[in-house]
């Protein structure tokens, strides 16, 4: 790190959902120069509340954030902005960091950026989505109890989770599915031959991608499912990268195991796997 004086952070951590907040509080409980950059998308933006949070079941997402963020402000090495960083490159020791015309260095960097979902392709489901129809059971399940329920798509599995819950669950082949609509208490299900029926709520599966592109600037390794590899300490291919949340798991896995309890935690891996780089 000598070889590269001027560095201006020792961490950069992009993205301000729970993974990004949870790894630039560790960085700063340790007193390092930390910058972390939030371009203000989350991807439980379509939810008011969250749940299976401890100590936090029901809050607003946005609450949660401005708990955090109150706390950062206490301290003094660790700065926010509320602006989207636009690329990452090595630079000597360290890395560069851009935002818009403007340029920061750091010995360290922490991808927190999430993923974004994309829906079925069908009328009135973007609507409705975070809300009478959800994607997780455990983040949006409960609230169905004693509703008749659908599952619309190839997630069978979800069958066996929700029948403890739901008053009835039903398959839904997703191709019959013409539109989606809101009841009063629920969700409209139209099939392409007219027939229509009402449920509580409905789960659909989604299609996960990278929310920003500097997996790929950077040349990281990536997995089947999209996501950046890293290890158990949350470091990716390339060191002094580390990666959390969503957008980032281990290999052993399908796929993220996408919380908001689980992504602060992997922030809390990565960053404090990061101090040790560091060192
Ligand atoms: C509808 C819905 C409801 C959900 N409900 C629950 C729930 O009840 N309970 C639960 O535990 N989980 C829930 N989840 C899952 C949970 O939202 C995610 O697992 C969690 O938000 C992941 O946190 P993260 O920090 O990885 O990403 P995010 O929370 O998505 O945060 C990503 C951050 O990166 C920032 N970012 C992206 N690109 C840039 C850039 N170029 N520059 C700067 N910043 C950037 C974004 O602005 C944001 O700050 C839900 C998900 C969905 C889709």
């Amino acid at each position: 790190m000598a070889n590269t004086p001027d560095l201006l952070y020792d961490a950069v951590v992009i993205g301000g959902g729970p993974a990004g907040l949870q790894a630039t509080l560790t960085l700063a409980r340790v007193h390092r120069r930390v910058l972390m950059l939030d371009s203000g998308s989350y991807r439980n933006d379509p939810a008011r509340h969250m749940h299976n949070v401890v100590t936090h079941d029901g809050t607003p997402p946005a609450d949660f954030r401005a708990a955090a963020q109150k706390e950062l402000a206490a301290y003094d090495t660790a700065t926010i902005r509320a602006d989207a960083a636009t690329a990452v490159a090595v630079y000597g020791d360290g890395f560069r960091v851009e935002i818009g015309a403007e340029d920061v260095t750091t010995r360290g960097v922490v991808l927190a950026t999430g993923v974004r979902d994309t829906l079925p392709d069908r009328p009135g489901l973007a609507e409705l989505f975070g809300d009478v129809v959800a994607h997780c059971p455990f983040c949006h399940g409960h609230e169905f109890a004693g509703k008749p329920v659908a599952v619309v798509g190839s997630a069978a599995h979800l069958v066996g989770i929700m029948t403890p819950v739901a008053s009835s669950v039903t398959m839904v082949d997703e191709e019959s599915v013409a539109r989606f609509e809101r009841t009063d208490d629920g969700v409209r299900i139209v099939l392409a031959d007219g027939t229509t029926t009402e449920y509580g709520g409905a789960f659909v599966a989604t299609q996960l991608q990278q929310s920003a592109p500097f997996a790929e600037q950077l040349g990281l390794t990536l997995l089947p499912s999209g996501c950046v590899e890293i290890d158990v300490m949350g470091r990716t291919s390339l060191p002094g990268v580390h990666a959390a949340g969503d957008m980032a798991h281990l290999a052993a896995l399908p796929m993220p195991m996408a919380s908001v309890l689980t992504a602060a935690a992997s922030g809390q891996i990565a960053a404090s796997a990061l101090v040790a780089h560091l060192l």
